[in-house]
C-alpha cells in the first residue's frame, strides 16, 4: 500500500485576528492509503468540513501541510485548481450547484474544465452516469426535471467524470428517503470497488459508516480524537457517547447483550453480521438447528 494523502500538523483559523477567531482544525496529523474508505465523523461544528475541504486546496492551512502522492498541495499556489481535479469533492447538497441546460452538459462541466474532449469526454460523462445509476435518458433532459435522487446523483457523476484520486464526499445521502439513501451508498460502494480509488466519506450515519469505512476518523472539538479500524472505533462505544455520538444501534444492542455475559464479540457492525453470530450462538447452544 502506499500513502495517498499525508495531512501533517494541519491547523485552520476562521477570522483569524478578529474577535470571532475560531479555530475550527487543531494539529492534525494522519495519513490515508490509497483505496482506502475512510468515514469521518463528529459532532457538528467539530471541524469535518474544514478538514475535507482543505484537502483538495479550497480553503488553504494556517499551519501545516496537506501532501498530495507526497508533495505539498500548495507547493505552487497557482496550480491549485488542479489539485481540485485530483482531489474531487462532493459538497452538501451538492444538487443546488447544478446550472446548465442539460444533464450531460453539467456532469461534463468539469471533466471538460480539465481537459477532457470528444469520445473521451462523451465516455467519462456516460461512465460517471452510469456509476451514480443515472439512465442514459436522463442526460438530455434539464437537471431541474429530475427528482432529488436523481439531482444528487448527477451533482455525484460531475466529480466522478473528473477521474479524481481521491473522491470526498459530504454527507451524500443527507434528506434522501431510505431508498434513495440504500442506492447511492450501494452505487458508492461499486465505485470504490471497481475503481479501488480513495474514497473519504462524511456522514452523521453511523450505520452507513458502520457499512462501508474501511477505517473510521473521529473530530471533536476540532481535533483528531480516534483514527482506527471500523470495528476498533465503534468498539469504544462509552467514549463515542462522552462525544456525542454514538454507534450504530445494531452494535448497541450487541454490547448491551455481551454486557449481560453473553458471549458475544464486541463489535458488531451490522444487522447481517449480528443475525449470523446469534444464529450461530443459538447453535451452538443447541436452541436452534
Ligand atoms: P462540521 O463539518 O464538523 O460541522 P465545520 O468544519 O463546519 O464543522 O466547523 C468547525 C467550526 O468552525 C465550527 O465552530 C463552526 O462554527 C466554525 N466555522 C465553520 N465555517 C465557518 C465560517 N465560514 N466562518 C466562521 N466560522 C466557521
Amino acid at each position: 500500500m502506499s500513502t495517498v494523502l499525508e495531512l501533517k500538523n494541519l491547523s485552520f483559523v476562521y477570522g483569524a485576528g478578529t474577535p470571532f477567531e475560531k479555530k475550527a482544525v487543531d494539529d492534525v496529523s494522519l495519513s490515508i492509503e490509497q483505496g482506502e474508505l475512510i468515514g469521518i465523523i463528529g459532532h457538528t461544528g467539530s471541524g469535518k468540513s474544514t478538514l475535507v475541504q482543505m484537502l483538495n486546496g479550497l480553503i488553504k492551512p494556517a499551519q501545516g501541510q496537506v501532501l498530495l502522492d507526497g508533495r505539498d498541495i500548495w507547493e505552487q499556489p497557482k496550480k491549485i485548481r488542479d489539485i481540485r481535479f485530483r482531489v474531487g469533492m462532493v459538497f452538501q447538497y451538492p444538487e443546488y450547484q447544478l446550472f446548465e441546460e442539460t444533464v450531460y452538459k453539467d456532469i461534463a462541466f468539469g471533466a471538460a474544465n480539465k481537459g477532457l474532449t470528444g469520445d473521451e469526454l462523451d465516455q467519462a460523462v456516460r461512465r460517471a452516469a452510469d456509476f451514480t445509476g443515472l439512465r442514459p435518458e436522463l442526460l438530455e433532459k434539464s437537471p431541474f426535471d429530475l427528482s432529488g435522487g436523481e439531482k444528487r446523483r448527477a451533482a455525484i457523476a460531475g466529480v466522478i467524470a473528473m477521474d479524481p484520486e481521491v473522491l470526498i464526499l459530504d454527507e451524500p445521502t443527507a434528506g434522501l428517503d431510505p431508498m434513495g439513501r440504500e442506492l447511492l451508498l450501494s452505487q458508492i460502494i461499486n465505485y470504490h470497488k471497481e475503481k479501488g480509488n480513495t474514497v473519504l466519506l462524511v456522514s452523521h450515519s453511523m450505520e452507513d459508516i458502520a457499512r462501508v469505512a474501511d477505517r473510521v476518523l473521529v473530530m471533536n472539538r476540532s481535533r483528531l480524537f480516534m483514527l482506527d479500524r471500523t470495528r476498533e472505533v465503534f468498539a469504544h462505544g462509552d467514549e463515542l457517547e462522552k462525544i456525542g455520538l454514538r454507534v450504530p444501534q445494531v452494535t448497541k444492542i450487541m454490547q448491551a447483550l455481551r454486557a449481560q455475559g453473553i458471549d458475544l464479540p464486541d463489535s458488531v457492525l451490522t444487522v447481517d453480521e449480528a443475525f449470523d453470530t446469534l444464529s450461530s450462538l443459538l447453535k451452538r447452544e443447541g436452541k436452534i438447528w
